[in-house]
């Protein structure tokens, strides 16, 4: 608290003397609105320094609204369901495509319980698996891509995916989603710019891990025990 009292530009403005905490130009908020519309100094001074600060601060507050609005209205557990999808991708890279078992143009994450009825477990990188885009389309390819998958990985990890069915029902809000995503983001970029093969083992490793790291599920939905 200061006695209101111009300085400055604002020297020779008339001021109440009253204790203040909230000064500019030495000026309490009543005695500088009169300095600014009754002297000809005061008002250049609106002019100069006073209205573009103003502006200034509603141009941040509006983008600082617009950004908060953008955040909100983006759907982030779409955004990280693609997001993980490519992470299983990176872990898969190089193989051919787990149903049909060619090299295809263009490998996609394909789930082994499809996410549509089975949302709960969708997010689960176990659940996800090399699939080439016209396998992925088809789904009279279901059964053959968890047959491929037993072959692969054995039939106790089929068992293990199949009881994920069981994942309880998840409770996140969409800025927890967002924020998952963000770590998914960073997993994805690490991955793609190290650019590493992983054996079969790595592969269930490297789900287990991720699915650890990102935390949207209990531990006992994460790991399978090799
Ligand atoms: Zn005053």
């Amino acid at each position: 608290m200061k006695k209101c009292k111009g300085i400055g530009r604002s020297k020779n403005a008339e001021a109440c003397g009253k204790l203040s905490d909230n000064r500019q130009l030495g000026l309490c908020p009543l005695c500088l609105f009169n300095w600014m519309h009754e002297t000809e100094a005061g008002k250049l001074w609106k002019v100069q320094v006073f209205d573009p600060r103003v502006e200034r601060a509603k141009k941040e507050e509006q983008k600082k609204k617009d950004k908060e609005l953008k955040i909100n209205l983006t759907n982030w557990r779409v955004k990280l369901q693609t997001k993980i999808q490519e992470i299983t991708r990176f872990i898969d890279i190089g193989l051919p495509c787990l149903a049909l078992g060619y090299h295809a143009g263009q490998i996609q994450g394909g789930h082994i319980f499809s996410k549509g009825s089975n949302t709960t477990m969708a997010l689960n990188l176990h659940n996800i698996h090399r699939q080439s885009a016209q396998s992925n389309h088809s789904h009279n390819d279901d059964g053959l891509l968890r047959e491929k998958l037993a072959e692969e990985y054995g039939k106790g990890y089929l068992e293990f995916v199949r009881g994920l069915k069981s994942t309880p029902a998840l409770h996140w809000s969409n800025l927890d989603y967002h924020e998952f995503y963000k770590l998914a983001c960073e997993i994805a970029n690490d991955l793609k710019m190290k650019g590493r093969n992983f054996d079969l083992e790595g592969r269930i490793i490297a789900r287990n891990e991720i699915n650890s790291i990102l935390g949207i599920y209990k531990k006992e939905h994460c790991i399978y025990d090799l």
